[in-house]
């Protein structure tokens, strides 16, 4: 019979494909991946170490599963991710939770199939945490799980220790993978027949920076497209202070780039910037902002804000309020600052109470989701081409987005998922958007 494994994942995209990754490493080795926690022969948390909330719904997790491994005493339990990278969290871990089999870091994850086989050998608790990491590895598998999208690693790791950030500590310096090894990824998984791939990099803009053969992140969007077959491409993390017209100008001539951007904001206060280590002002950023509108002036433009940053006062924050009404954002990702143990802005003085911080954030979000659900209400009545991703069951309907990221719902006698669609908008749901398909793409 053969044996199964789960995969509990916690955190950013990131992890997520990590997470196929280590599905892969065990694919390899014969497990198959289960739904039922009581049917898995091995329990993989990927942990997270960036929001807080992640940090405890992990440590919630592994503690129930100490009555599953009582009643099945060869269940292995492994915990990997950013939060084990933290010498004294692997420590902590494995004294609070003496079940927890393998404790394994970020630097040596390519490896996990070795501790496990150390582990079943052995017959005892394997932990092994580095403190460099191992060279790529590119010759692992993964098992993706996001058709039509797929993830691709195209550098690890972060140079800019922005002050409130625990990535450059767990994650090391930046790493990126050769471009001929991006590209056969790329080109394989358009064989495939993924239709969206996501480049990712905590900094895309910084890829190749290490290599000393001449690529640069702009290269590699021209190398791409150059790549035959339909598809879209996307990418993330941008840094503001990395973006380049080089860049800009790659993603403007490439078919399959979307015409939509990340460039994460943090706030729209220089001092607070300034305190976070971003390396760029308002006024830079809105310089940018300004420079991709003009290349590509439909772009859509999104970004991530961390409300209640040490020392943020009312007017930091209205700064922050009128950027994103200036900007005037496709979409926002918002968060409450929490501190992260070990950064520099854990340290500081005068953090923001937590009222306030709710209260700014309540305001921040309604704020943009009412921009959200008046950027809907222009599509009604227009033709817009869906990238169909999946059926919901809940709504009884397919879903799919739209090169901006809009999302979109509608009904269809068939299997429409991983196929390009053309979908009349008839009306919103709020701030997503519900039509017809007029036409489906061979
Ligand atoms: S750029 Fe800043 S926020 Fe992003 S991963 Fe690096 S340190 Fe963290």
């Amino acid at each position: 019979m053969s044996k199964n494994y789960i995969i509990y994942t916690y955190g950013c995209q990131m992890n997520v494909h990590e997470s196929e990754k280590i599905a892969g490493i065990l694919s390899a080795k014969g497990y198959a991946c289960c739904d039922d926690v009581e049917n898995a022969d091995v329990i993989v948390y990927n942990t997270c170490c960036v929001r807080e909330n992640a940090e405890q719904h992990a440590f919630g997790n592994i503690g129930m599963i100490k009555k599953l491994k009582k009643a099945k005493k060869d269940l292995i339990v492994a915990v990997c991710g950013c939060m084990t990278q933290q010498k004294e969290f692997a420590e902590k871990l494995s004294s609070t939770f003496p079940y927890v089999d393998i404790v394994i870091g970020t630097f040596n994850v390519d490896k996990f199939g070795e501790l496990l086989d150390k582990k079943l050998s052995q017959k005892k608790k394997v932990v092994e945490v580095l403190d460099s990491p191992n060279p790529i590895c590119e010759s692992i598998i993964p098992l993706r799980s996001s058709f039509p999208n797929a993830w691709v690693n195209i550098m690890y790791g972060c140079n800019n220790f922005c002050s409130y950030c625990i990535v450059p500590y767990v994650r090391g310096r930046e790493r990126s993978r050769k471009a001929e090894d991006v590209l056969k990824e790329v080109k394989e998984l358009v064989e495939n027949g993924y239709k969206e791939i996501t480049l990712l990099g905590q900094n895309v803009n910084s890829y190749g920076k290490d290599l000393s053969d001449g690529s640069s992140f702009a290269h590699l969007i021209d190398e791409i497209a150059k790549i035959e077959g339909k598809f879209r491409l996307r990418f993330m993390s941008n840094h503001p202070k990395d973006i380049t017209e080089d860049v800009v100008r790659a993603i403007a001539n490439n078919q399959h780039a979307c015409k939509s951007i990340h460039l994460p904001v943090q706030s729209g206060s220089s001092r607070i910037l300034g305190l976070m280590n971003r390396k760029y002002t308002r006024e830079q950023y809105l310089s940018e902002v300004e420079m991709i509108r003009k290349i590509i002036p439909d772009c859509a433009i999104t970004t991530d804000i961390i409300v209640g940053f040490p020392t943020e006062t009312e007017e930091d924050f209205l700064e922050t309020v009128s950027l994103v009404e200036t900007v005037g954002y496709d979409g926002a990702f918002t968060f409450v600052y929490s501190p992260r143990e070990g950064t520099v802005a854990s340290k500081m003085d005068d953090q923001v109470s937590p009222d306030v911080k709710k209260d700014r954030i309540m305001r921040l979000v309604d704020i943009q989701n009412e921009r959200n659900r008046q950027d809907s209400l222009k599509y009604v009545g227009k033709q817009v081409e869906i990238l169909v991703e999946d059926y919901d069951k809940k709504k009884n309907a397919y879903m799919g987005r739209d090169e901006r990221g809009r999302m979109a719902y509608f009904e269809f006698s068939r299997n429409l998922v991983g196929r390009f669609v053309t979908v009349e908008i008839t009306k919103t749901g709020g701030m997503s958007l519900i039509g017809k398909v007029v036409k489906v793409e061979d």
